[in-house]
């Protein structure tokens, strides 16, 4: 088959008839979480941060402190974890359903908003007074009933780009949502597997490039999370300011008190002080770009 244009794989036609809501022929998106918070208004940068798993009350208690102190509004936080292995030993775990009385009690003690993945389609109605903005993973990515499901919620959606899909791939994924007639989809990019990736060196490659061209090609925001990017701690910074600096329009971030010991992915964590640490740089980067962290 003739493709009409070499070398790109979003055509002009896939913009009107694969993914007409997704699209940039559409107004820019603007998302608006409550008065402060809003993604893909060309001025405010959101950050989303927490550890990667609600692990126990204190823990997310903790976590939340360092927000507002930060001034930081977004907390993240899985009770449900798309493990890769099924063994879940005493040291990689999830917290399950437990987690919900966690996170209630953190929207009854904290001016913050919570962004939590959502894998079953019975879920959503446990997690409805609970959940802000509903993270389908990476993983999910390509679950289209997953994702029709969550588009019934009426609340915002964070839609991962899976780390072996496209970009047109990732479009037609929001648009399940959009023709569901929930437009508030903010995607996000996580990081791509390339063929040297998988190595000591980096788990998945931060597709910076990723940033510009979904701009171009819709009107969604796109926030990167250099965590899941690199899957190590020390390169969370450069990535997330070459994200911000490359336009990204959030940022999604893991932080924990102690993260070398966190259940989950204990390399990719920040902890606290080095947290503090990026939200300061992450302004001064702002100010030059005439934009605000929030
Ligand atoms: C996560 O955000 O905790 C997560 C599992 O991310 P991803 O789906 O991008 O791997
Ligand atoms: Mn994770």
């Amino acid at each position: 088959m003739d493709n009409k244009f070499p070398g790109k794989d979003i055509t002009e036609e896939d913009l009107k008839s694969k993914f007409p809501l997704a699209s940039s022929n559409n107004e820019k998106k603007i998302i608006e979480i409550d008065e402060t918070v809003s993604f893909g208004d060309n001025q405010k940068i959101p950050i989303i941060a927490g550890p990667n798993g609600v692990e126990n009350k204190d823990l997310i208690f903790r976590c939340c402190e360092v927000l507002e102190k930060n001034k930081i509004k977004l907390i993240r936080g899985n009770i449900y974890k798309p493990l890769t292995f099924p063994y879940r030993s005493k040291k990689y775990f999830d917290i399950g359903d437990e987690g919900i009385k966690i996170l209630e009690s953190v929207k009854k003690n904290f001016d913050v908003k919570i962004v939590t993945e959502i894998m079953e389609e019975n879920k959503f109605e446990l997690l409805k007074d609970v959940v802000d903005i509903i993270q389908i993973g990476a993983r999910n990515m390509q679950n289209f009933p997953l994702i029709s499901r969550a588009a019934e919620e009426k609340k915002p959606i964070l839609l991962k780009r899976h780390f072996g899909c496209s970009i047109r791939d990732l479009l037609g994924s929001a648009e399940y949502a959009m023709i569901k007639n929930n437009h508030d989809v903010i995607l996000c990019e996580r990081g791509v597997s390339a063929p040297h990736t998988h190595r000591s060196s980096s788990r998945f490659l931060l597709d910076i490039q990723a940033i510009p061209a979904i701009k171009d090609n819709s009107c969604l925001p796109i926030i990167s999370d250099p965590s899941h990017a690199s899957f190590w701690h020390k390169w969370v910074e450069p990535l997330s300011l070459g994200s911000i600096a490359a336009g990204a329009e959030g940022l999604m971030i893991e932080f924990h008190p102690d993260p070398r010991n966190a259940a989950v992915d204990p390399l990719q964590a920040i902890n606290f002080d080095e947290f503090s640490k990026l939200v300061s740089k992450l302004r001064n980067l702002s100010k030059v770009l005439n934009k605000t962290i929030v």
